[in-house]
């Protein structure tokens, strides 16, 4: 998880906010003159490819690039059973995998929210040791955060593995350009992996940070 940006509301959200917003309320309280589809305008293409744009096409929790193999999901932060109000509330929508939101179902607590990577900076929360992620200690958000999304879940281990092993690729040709430009280029190239654009970044930036500390 790394901290994200909020990109500006889309227009089609901008225009019709409050109505959808209002709408919704009705249909769920059984007004049924209001079309069913009120019920999901948070799905709207656009609202959709803003989210998808501002997470760089990766789950905000767990970082896991979406593809049609990982498909992705418009999720409500505060679950829209809990707060039907914020519906289409944009700072409450963002984009995520399949499996966070499944285990994150509808679970709410204001009390202990979940850490809000829009809102939290997630390194202050979680630390990162090779593919494996801990709440740090006293932190009762993240340990939430972890145990509720699963964010340790071995199918998630495994890929995080895979992705350490390729920079540790990376890492390895070094040795082969022992000084010059090669070897900043040859740098810059293993930086670039720690981008928040690339998939678990959060994790590849830890593990460069070590590796890189001793180069
Ligand atoms: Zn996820």
């Amino acid at each position: 998880m790394i901290k994200i940006e909020k990109l500006p509301k889309p227009g089609v959200l901008s225009d019709n906010e409050e109505q959808w917003t209002d709408e919704y309320i009705r249909r769920k309280s059984g007004d049924l003159s209001i079309p069913k589809a009120a019920e999901t305008r948070y799905r709207h293409p656009d609202i959709k490819s803003t989210l998808r744009l501002e997470s760089h096409d990766k789950c905000i929790f767990c970082e896991s690039k979406i593809s049609h193999v990982f498909p992705g999901e418009t999720d409500h932060i505060i679950p829209s059973s809990k707060k039907p109000e914020y519906i289409v509330k944009w700072d409450n929508l963002g984009y995520v995998c399949k499996e966070c939101n499944r285990n994150k179902h509808n679970y709410y607590d204001a009390r202990v929210p979940l850490l809000n990577p829009f809102v939290d900076e997630p390194k202050e929360y979680l630390l990162f040791v090779g593919p494996l992620v801990f709440p740090k200690p006293g932190r009762i958000r993240a340990t939430t955060t972890v145990e509720k999304l699963k964010l340790d879940r071995s199918a998630l281990i495994e890929r995080k593995k895979e992705r350490l092993q390729n920079v540790q690729l990376l890492l390895e040709r070094l040795e082969l350009f022992p000084h010059g430009s090669a070897r900043e280029f040859l740098l810059e190239e293993i930086e670039a992996e720690a981008d928040s654009s690339r998939e678990y970044s959060a994790t590849v930036r830890q593990f460069l940070n070590q590796a890189l500390a001793e180069v």
